[in-house]
């Protein structure tokens, strides 16, 4: 079984002619609801991938639209706990340019506790997986308990925060980043990290590197990218399913690299993630 810890937004995607002044009203040409935040991405992603997930995060009162968005993909939506603060949301503004501003209130997301992990980490056991990122709260406490447990611990270290990679950092098995997080970790620690560790480097593909051992490169698929938002979170949503459902590190790569190339030629972001047949048609 997978878990995630992870953020749940709704995003709120206004179309505008183009983005407002200071003091500016400004009619919107249109508007519409999407899921996001970079955990209920990555839960979508190994829910299509055929991962038995199991998310864990918080919504506010009026989030229940995210949650049963979550559950019609197939997320066990069963951890997701209610308060009272509202659910984290983007304000998102996009231009005729496609430009965009983005406002982003992280809410109930930062009230995931330690007894909401413990509660739903207490069905898990050793050779399961924990997946997390880095916006919700109780990160450290779900990395600790994991790892007691016996289960593998993935953490995205996005958005980068320094001091929460290096509290996170000795309970996790497998640190995974793009370019740029991979830069800022090497220029905040001096050099990277001894863990088992995947870089990701969008058009150019991904690398899964070990202490002591070669790289293993996977290179990239060619494709015609139309959109690449959460490009990074179905790579490492599909790699942890793949991961937890005892493939070798190779088969996961390539399974996470072809399923990434096939969602940055779709629109959006969760509604974008490849369904595990798509995946296998695509690399044969
Ligand atoms: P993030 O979205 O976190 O910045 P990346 O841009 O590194 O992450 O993308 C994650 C993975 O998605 C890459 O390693 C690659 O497998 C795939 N990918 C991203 N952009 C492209 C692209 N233009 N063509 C093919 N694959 C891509």
């Amino acid at each position: 079984m997978l878990l995630n810890l992870g953020s749940i937004n709704i995003d709120h995607v206004y179309r505008v002619p183009h983005l407002p002044e200071p003091g500016e009203t400004l009619g919107a040409h249109s508007y519409g609801m999407g899921l996001g935040g970079k955990g209920a991405n990555q839960s979508v992603a190994a829910a299509r991938a055929g991962a038995r997930i199991l998310h864990i995060g918080a919504i506010g009162p009026e989030g229940h639209w995210a949650r049963a968005a979550m559950a019609d993909f197939g997320v066990d939506v069963t951890h997701i706990a209610k308060g009272e603060e509202p659910t984290g949301h983007a304000i998102i503004y996009v231009d005729a340019g496609a430009e965009n501003v983005i406002v982003l209130y992280p809410g109930a997301n930062r009230c995931v506790t330690g007894a909401d992990v413990a509660s739903a980490l207490a069905e898990a056991g050793p050779g399961d997986s924990l997946l997390m990122q880095n916006e919700t709260s109780a990160q450290v406490e779900a990395a600790r308990l994991a790892a007691e447990k016996g289960l593998r611990v993935i953490y995205s270290a996005a958005p980068f925060d320094l001091q929460a990679v290096q509290a996170v950092l000795p309970h996790v098995s497998l640190l995974v980043m793009n370019e740029g997080e991979a830069a800022q970790l090497r220029a905040g620690l001096g050099s990277l990290p001894q863990v088992e560790m995947i870089v990701t480097k969008g058009a150019k593909g991904a690398e899964w590197l070990s202490p002591g051992a070669e790289p293993l490169v996977t290179p990239p698929f060619k494709v015609e990218p139309v959109d690449t938002t959460g490009a990074g979170d179905c790579f490492i949503g599909t790699l942890a399913a793949a991961l937890d459902a005892g493939l070798g590190r190779e088969e996961a790569m390539r399974r996470a690299s072809a399923a990434a190339a096939i969602q940055v030629t779709r629109p959006g972001a969760s509604q974008a993630m490849p369904t595990a047949e798509e995946v296998t048609a695509f690399l044969s």
